[in-house]
């Protein structure tokens, strides 16, 4: 970064990590069919700079085990404590690249569990301290990009023999000449969400009614989602009452958080036809290829943030 024309020799001088944890088990906030007493934390961290600059980042755990992931984020300080902004700034996808190409860490991930989460909650750090220099939040600055510069972020290694560089590229410079009206459509209209609020498994009829309503008529969302797979009889339950409650117009989505098999997901989503759902999460393991196989022609699936 250049500041005043002089060149920025800014350093970063701390990365602190903290344990947050919240005991959402105490109302069931959160509980699923696979996860029925989650404490929502976050490993939490922020980076600072010789500057009084500052960028934030975590990542989600749902209680025990949020120390380790603690212990994996401090792993990685060294690679940021002491370095120049600048140089870990300007090419994010080569310090993406250095975290996950840790010669000894890379044996504990890099790209899947703790070690995943851990260069998320470091890449999301330094990815808010960027933005913070840019003057704009992230999402402006990720769509103020050029193509060449977005997938320069991206490690094709194990992607090459589905989409190539040069494809990701064509794709990306298509999509160029409306980008500008893409924009300003989003800074009018905002983009949709959905609320996941009302939908816990551990949730009365009334409280789950309630909130639902809440969701469409107070904070105007069009889609609603809720948690699946105790019972199928209760799922009909809540369903027709979720239905009831936000009327025709709103979507209902599902999410089965991973505990089915592939062909209990096949039956029991089929015995969901009835409510017109949007889409179903998770109905079975993320890492699970012949299993989508398998559902991709039967069943909309996608997967899952939580
Ligand atoms: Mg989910």
């Amino acid at each position: 970064m250049e500041l005043n024309g002089e060149y920025d020799m800014s350093l970063i001088t701390q990365a602190r990590t903290s344990d947050v944890r919240f005991p959402t088990s105490d109302f069931l906030d959160g509980s699923d069919a696979m996860n029925p007493d989650p404490d929502y934390s976050v490993a939490y961290l922020t980076v600072e700079t010789d500057a009084g600059e500052t960028g934030h980042g975590f990542v989600f755990t749902i209680g025990r085990g949020n120390d380790v992931v603690v212990a994996a984020i401090d792993s990685l300080k060294h690679y940021v404590v002491g370095s120049e902004v600048d140089a870990l700034l300007a090419d994010m996808g080569a310090t993406s690249q250095m975290f996950i190409n840790d010669s000894q860490l890379r044996w504990l991930g890099p790209e899947k569990g703790v070690e995943h989460m851990a260069i998320g909650a470091m890449l999301t750090a330094l990815w808010d301290l960027k933005a913070k220099r840019e003057k704009k939040p992230l999402w402006e600055l990720l769509a103020d990009m050029t193509p060449e510069q977005l997938v320069d972020l991206v490690d094709f290694r194990y992607l090459s023999d589905a989409i190539t560089r040069n494809e990701a590229l064509d794709i990306l410079r298509c999509a160029e000449p409306t980008r500008a009206e893409r924009k300003a459509d989003l800074l009018a209209n905002g983009y949709p969400g959905y609320s996941t609020a009302p939908g816990w498994l551990g949730y009365s009829d009334e409280k789950m009614v309630g909130l639902c309503q809440e969701a469409v008529k107070d904070h105007g969302f069009g889609q609603i989602k809720l948690k699946v797979g105790g019972s199928v009889e209760d799922d009909w339950r809540r369903l027709a009452l979720a239905r009831e409650a936000v009327g025709p117009d709103v979507k209902l989505a599902v999410d089965a958080n991973q505990v089915w098999d592939v062909p209990e997901a096949i039956e029991w989503i089929n015995q969901l036809q009835d409510y017109d759902l949007a889409w179903v999460e998770e109905p079975t393991s993320p890492d699970d290829i012949l299993g989508h196989r398998a559902r991709g022609c039967q069943i909309v699936c996608v997967q899952s943030h939580r």
